[in-house]
């Protein structure tokens, strides 16, 4: 059995008529830098987020930075977040000149921990940055109720949660801005790099297209420090024909997340925790695992794929040394570290494929 962490080609062929003459017009008509495609899709996911303005960019990575960068974030400012992320979060604050303060998680959904960020403000602090990890909300309204007492910002980091909702809202028009990744693996992926900032404060949507763009509004006329991000319009015409799968595929996804949690019910792994106020779309399925490493080896001995996110934390993680964290500073996040493994979760996943992998982790905790 062929199994794959994510089946990209398999989601491309159940849907290839559509992407290839998408692509075709866009090879005949020789633009390919921003043009009319790019803000059609952009109108698309405004009007499937609900907010009021989204701009195109590069990637996830550059949307976190084009949005503290349309925030005034910098040198002397602080900015909260949490440990147990992908590297991108902390690393847009720390080029930015600016200082990642963590706050260590919930156990049970590896987000935030909304009852430890007070302690953590100071007079520095500028924006709470939390993470939609794995596809599940962070529990917004304490943050939101946070963030407007200390009049502080927040930038969701949607990477993993195009489509999630929170009381019956779709992420990244909770915040002040929604950053989302359209990275190939994220739930809505593209052929390449891509990503995207959204707001409902139009004057701040429009400083990020400005950012986004050299810092200008008129070519040749530099109004402010920006950079060169874009969305390709390849990628934007791919992914509009996508967008429009992406409640079905998030749909299948959820499924799927029922059919290994009954599967799993039975074994010595702590399943995924699901909240009520939230709509997990299970970008990954993630279990904590006694004797994770040694699954992880099993697993791999049977040619099955799985992921660990993330093995270090931040905080641990030597290009952040300087900032003076050390090893127990974090201990949920440390232990989550110790324990989390992924499962293989896309949209082309069968039963069988499910019963044969949980078949193995059986077989592993029976030996
Ligand atoms: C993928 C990801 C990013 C970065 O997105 P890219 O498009 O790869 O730059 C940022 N944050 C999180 C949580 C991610 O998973």
């Amino acid at each position: 059995m062929k199994l794959h962490m994510v089946d990209v080609v398999g989601q491309y062929r159940k849907i290839k008529p559509e992407i290839d003459s998408a692509v075709q017009a866009v090879f005949e008509s020789g633009n390919f830098i921003l043009g009319k495609e790019v803000g059609e899709f952009e109108c698309s996911v405004a009007g499937y987020l609900g907010v009021r303005y989204a701009v195109g960019c590069a990637s996830g990575t550059d949307a976190l930075q084009i949005a503290q960068m349309a925030l005034e974030i910098g040198p002397g400012d602080e900015v909260i977040t949490t440990p147990f992320s992908f590297v991108a979060t902390t690393e847009t604050i720390a080029l930015l000149g600016a200082k990642p303060v963590y706050v260590d998680i919930d156990p049970q959904t590896f987000n935030i921990d909304p009852n430890r960020i007070e302690k953590a403000i100071t007079k520095k602090t500028r924006a709470i940055i939390p993470v939609h990890l794995y596809g599940q909300p962070a529990d917004m309204d304490a943050i939101l109720d946070i963030a407007k007492r200390h009049n502080l910002r927040i930038i969701e980091d949607a990477a993993q949660a195009m489509g999630a909702s929170y009381k019956k809202k779709k992420v990244c028009g909770i915040g002040d801005i929604g950053c989302i990744s359209f990275f190939p693996s994220k739930n809505l992926g593209a052929f390449g790099d891509a990503g995207m900032v959204v707001s409902n404060d139009v004057e701040l949507g429009e400083r990020m297209r400005v950012i986004s763009i050299h810092g200008s509004k008129t070519r040749y006329h530099h109004d402010m420090l920006g950079v060169n991000s874009r969305l390709d319009t390849l990628q934007a015409v791919i992914l509009k024909v996508k967008l429009s799968h992406l409640d079905s595929w998030n749909k299948a996804r959820r499924q799927f997340a029922r059919v290994y949690d009954s599967m799993l019910k039975d074994l010595p792994v702590i399943l995924p925790h699901v909240v009520g106020e939230g709509e997990h779309i299970f970008h990954q399925y993630t279990i904590r695992a006694p004797k994770r490493d040694k699954l992880a080896e099993h697993l791999k001995s049977k040619n099955i794929p799985h992921g660990i996110y993330y093995p270090i934390p931040l905080h641990l993680q030597k290009a952040f040394a300087s900032a003076g964290s050390k090893q127990g500073d974090f201990p949920v996040t440390e232990k989550a570290a110790a324990e989390v493994l992924s499962l293989p979760m896309h949209t082309q996943l069968t039963p069988d494929q499910q019963s044969y992998i949980v078949g193995a982790i059986k077989q592993f905790y029976q030996q």
